[in-house]
C-alpha cells in the first residue's frame, strides 16, 4: 500500500465529511434533519443532493448509478442506469435527478415475494436509505435502498430492520427516562459480525461441479488430518492468505468498512474478518458489501472464499457472530454495566428485559439462524446447538440470584457497593468467556453465535430489536406508575425478581456443546428445534405475530409471505444439491469407478496369462463392484425421492420430505461414494480430494 490509511479510508463513500464539504449548508442540514428524523426529503433538496453526488461520483470514475437492495434472494440486488442524457446535436451529459435518487422502479416480478405479488400490484419499486451511505464501486455509484410492493408490503431484508430499529429506539427512550434520561432522544442497535470464512485455490474450485453449483462439497472423505492438532487457529498466516487479507483490508478501507482484526480459524483454510461495530443498518450493509468484496479479492489472488456454513464434512463450518448492543445518542452503551448505582440499576434492568424476552422469543431467534446450509452446523459438535440459551457469567448470574433470593451478594474479585440497598454489590468486567453459547453476554455487549456465515443479518438483528422493544415496552408500562417516587427502586427489584423467577431456565452457563445439556435442555422446558424445517414454520405463532403487528414490522401478510419464502428456498436449496450430486455420481464418480474397475480386470486377465498371482486386483475389483452397485442403486433412488418431492404441492410437506427424505438419501449416498474414493488411486479418481482443496493454499 502506497498511501497511508487515512488518506484512503473511505476515499469511495459519500461520507458525511463529503456531504458537509460539497453541500451547502442549508442543504446539508435538511438532509442531516431527514436521516435523523426519518421525514421525507423534499425535492429541492434531493435535486441538490443527486447533483452533488453525481459530481463526486464522476470525479471518482462513475458512470453509472445503481439503487441496491436486498431481495429475499440471500444476495444483494442492483440494476445500473448511466447518468447519460442525450443532448442537442447528437451529443450527451451526465444527468442526476432527485427524483432518480430518492426512487426506482426495477421490475420486481422475478424476487421471491412468497404470493405477496398475486395480492398486491404486480410492480416493486426501491427507495432511498439515507441513514446508510452511498458509495463508488466498479464504475457505479451505490445507492443504498429498501424494496417495497406498490402497496407498501416489505418485499426485503432491510425494511423490517429499519423498522425495528424505529421501535427499539422509541421504546428504549421513554424506558430509560424512568432512570432518569431525561436527554437522551434516539436508541440506536449497534452490531459487528465477526465474518468466517474459507479460501481455496480457484483450480480446485473449478473441477468441483458441487462448490460452484451449491457452494458446498457435496462429496469427499474425510482426510488423514483433520482440525484435531488446533494448529490452524490464530497460527501465522501463510504469505498467499497474508497478501490476500492485506488486499481485502484496503479494499474494506476504501468502502469506509473498518475492517479491524484477521485471523486464521479453527478448521483448515479458514479465517475470519471482524469489522469495528457499527450502527445495525449500516453494519449490514456492510457486511454484505463485505461478502462479495472478500469474493472478488479471491478471485485477483487466484483464490475462491467460500462463504458457505459448511463447505467441508468433518471439520468446522462457518458462522457469523453476531455482536449486540444498543447505544443512545448521548454516548451510552446500554449493556455497559456503568459507574453509578442507578447505571448499574438500569443495566441490569436492561439485562433482565433481555433474559425474559429471549425466553419467550427464543423461537424467533432460531428462526433467524435458521437455513439449508446452517442445518449442518447447529447441534453439530462446532456451533452452538440448535437450543437458545444465554450465557451471563458466573459473576453476573451469581449476582441476578442473589436479587431473585434476597441476600447481598459479596463477589471476591474486583466490585463495587451500588448503594441502592436493596441491590447487591455488582461486579465490573467480569471476563469469564463461554464459546459453547448461542447467545453469550461479553462484557458490555452480547454475542448472537448461531447467525450463519452466509446470512443477511439484517433479519437476526430485527428480530433481537423487536423483542427488546416489546419487553422494554413491557417494563415501561409498569414501572412508570413509580417515576421519580422512593418506591422506585423497590418496584425494579420486584419486577427484576419475578422475571427472574420465571426465566431463569434460559439461562445456561455450562457446556453447551454437550448431550447433557440436550437433556437439560428438555427438562427445562426450552424448545429445540434441529433443523430449518422444524423451526420456520413457528415464524407464524400467534405471539410473534402479535409483536410484529404491535411494533409495525411484518403484517400477517408480510409475515406468511416470508415463511413461505424461507420454506421454498429451504426446498429448492437440497433439490439442487440433490441433483447436483445425481450429476457428479452419474457424470464423473460412477464411471471413474467403473473404469478402474475395469482397468482391474485388464490386469487380472494379463497376469492370468502369465501365471501371476492377481489375488489383489480381484480382491479391490470385487470390492469396488460391490461398492458401485450400491452406488449405482442409491442414484437411482436419490432420483426418484427427488422427483417425488418436486411432485408436493404444499409447501410445508414438500419441505419436510426434502428434509427427512432427500437430506438422508443424500447422506447414504455420499457414505457409500465417500467409501469408493478412499479406495481409488488419486489418479483415477476425477475430483480434487480434501488434503488437495484444504492444504494447499
Ligand atoms: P472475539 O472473537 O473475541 O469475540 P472480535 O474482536 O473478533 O472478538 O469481535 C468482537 C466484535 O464485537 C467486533 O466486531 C466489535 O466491534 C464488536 N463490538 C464491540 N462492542 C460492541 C457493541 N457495543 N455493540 C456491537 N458490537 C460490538
Ligand atoms: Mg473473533
Amino acid at each position: 500500500m502506497t498511501r497511508s490509511v487515512p488518506e484512503i479510508f473511505a476515499e469511495n463513500v459519500f461520507s458525511d465529511e463529503v456531504m458537509k464539504a460539497r453541500l451547502p449548508k442549508n442543504v446539508y442540514k435538511t438532509l442531516m434533519k431527514t436521516i435523523q428524523n426519518g421525514r421525507q426529503l423534499d425535492m429541492t433538496t434531493a435535486d441538490f443532493v443527486a447533483n452533488t453526488m453525481k459530481e463526486w461520483a464522476i470525479e471518482k470514475g462513475a458512470t453509472h448509478y445503481t439503487h441496491w437492495f436486498q431481495p429475499l434472494t440471500g444476495s444483494t440486488a442492483e440494476k445500473h442506469d448511466s447518468f447519460i442524457t442525450p443532448a442537442s446535436k447528437g451529443m450527451a451529459i451526465m444527468e442526476f435527478s432527485g427524483k432518480a435518487l430518492v426512487k426506482g422502479e426495477p421490475d420486481a416480478s422475478s424476487f421471491p415475494s412468497g404470493g405477496l405479488r398475486q395480492t398486491s400490484s404486480a410492480r416493486g419499486y426501491t427507495a432511498w436509505d439515507p441513514t446508510s451511505s452511498c458509495f463508488v464501486k466498479e464504475g457505479s455509484l451505490y445507492i443504498p435502498t429498501v424494496f417495497l410492493s406498490y402497496t407498501g408490503e416489505t418485499l426485503d431484508k432491510k425494511t423490517p430492520l429499519l423498522r425495528s430499529m424505529d421501535a427499539l429506539s422509541s421504546t428504549a427512550v421513554k424506558f430509560l427516562k424512568l432512570f432518569g434520561n431525561e436527554n437522551v432522544t434516539r436508541v440506536t442497535s449497534t452490531v459487528g459480525a465477526e465474518q468466517e470464512y474459507f479460501l481455496i485455490d480457484k483450480k480446485m474450485y473449478d473441477r468441483r461441479e458441487d462448490l460452484i453449483l451449491t457452494g458446498r462439497t457435496l462429496f469427499g472423505a474425510k482426510p488423514p488430518k483433520g482440525q484435531e492438532l488446533d494448529d490452524q487457529y490464530f497460527a501465522n498466516l501463510r504469505p498467499r492468505i497474508a497478501e490476500y487479507m492485506a488486499d481485502l483490508d484496503e479494499e474494506l478501507w476504501k468502502l469506509g468498512i473498518y475492517s479491524k482484526t484477521k485471523h486464521n480459524e479453527v478448521a483448515p483454510a479458514q479465517h475470519e474478518m471482524a469489522p469495528v461495530f457499527t450502527t445495525s443498518n449500516l453494519g449490514a450493509d456492510q457486511n454484505e458489501l463485505a461478502m462479495e468484496v472478500m469474493e472478488k479479492v479471491a478471485l485477483k489472488h487466484g483464490l475462491v472464499c467460500l462463504l458457505h456454513e459448511k463447505p467441508f464434512e468433518g471439520v468446522n463450518g462457518s458462522g457469523k457472530h453476531n455482536n449486540w448492543s444498543m447505544a443512545t445518542d448521548d454516548g451510552q452503551n446500554l449493556l455497559d454495566p456503568g459507574d453509578t448505582p442507578m447505571e448499574n440499576l438500569q443495566f441490569l434492568t436492561i439485562l433482565c428485559a433481555l433474559i425474559k424476552g429471549i425466553d419467550e422469543y427464543s423461537d424467533l431467534m432460531r428462526i433467524s439462524a435458521a437455513s439449508a446450509g446452517n442445518d449442518h452446523r447447529l447441534g453439530a459438535d462446532e456451533a452452538p446447538p440448535a437450543i437458545i440459551s444465554m450465557f451471563l457469567g458466573e459473576e453476573l448470574d451469581a449476582v441476578l440470584k442473589a436479587i431473585e433470593e434476597d441476600y447481598v451478594y459479596k463477589t471476591q474479585t474486583r466490585a463495587f457497593e451500588i448503594g441502592i440497598n436493596a441491590l447487591p454489590s455488582f461486579p465490573k468486567d467480569s471476563t469469564d468467556r463461554n464459546r459453547t453459547s448461542p447467545f453469550a453476554f461479553t462484557g458490555n455487549r452480547f454475542e448472537f453465535r448461531m447467525v450463519g456465515s452466509s446470512d443477511n443479518i439484517a433479519c437476526p438483528n430485527a428480530l433481537l430489536n423487536t423483542i427488546v422493544a416489546e419487553e422494554l415496552s413491557q417494563f415501561t408500562e409498569i414501572l412508570e406508575p413509580f417515576k421519580n417516587t422512593d418506591r422506585f427502586e423497590e418496584e425494579v427489584k420486584k419486577l427484576l425478581k419475578t422475571v427472574l423467577k420465571e426465566h431463569r431456565r434460559i439461562i445456561f452457563n455450562g457446556d453447551g456443546y454437550s448431550l447433557e445439556w440436550v437433556q437439560e435442555a428438555k427438562r427445562r422446558g426450552l424448545p429445540n428445534y434441529p433443523s430449518t424445517v422444524d423451526c420456520i414454520p413457528h415464524y407464524t405463532d400467534k405471539k410473534n405475530m402479535c409483536i410484529f403487528k404491535k411494533f409495525g414490522i411484518y403484517t400477517e401478510n408480510e409475515l406468511k409471505a416470508r415463511t413461505e419464502v424461507l420454506l421454498e428456498t429451504y426446498s429448492k436449496t437440497i433439490r439442487i444439491e440433490a441433483r447436483t450430486m445425481i450429476q457428479m455420481a452419474r457424470k464423473q464418480l460412477l464411471p471413474a469407478t467403473l473404469e478402474y474397475i475395469h482397468k482391474l480386470c485388464d490386469s487380472i486377465a494379463v497376469k492370468k496369462q502369465v501365471g501371476m498371482s492377481s489375488a489383489v486386483e480381484e480382491k479391490m475389483a470385487e470390492k469396488l463392484n460391490d461398492l458401485a452397485e450400491a452406488f449405482y442403486d442409491s442414484i437411482e433412488n436419490l432420483e426418484i425421492q427427488v422427483n417425488h418431492a418436486c411432485e408436493i404441492k404444499e409447501i410445508l410437506p414438500q419441505a419436510r420430505f426434502f428434509h427427512d427424505i432427500v437430506v438422508s438419501e443424500m447422506e447414504r449416498m455420499r457414505t457409500t461414494s465417500d467409501t469408493i474414493e478412499r479406495i481409488m488411486p488419486c489418479s483415477q479418481w476425477p475430483i480434487p480430494d480434501y488434503s488437495a482443496m484444504i492444504y494447499n493454499v
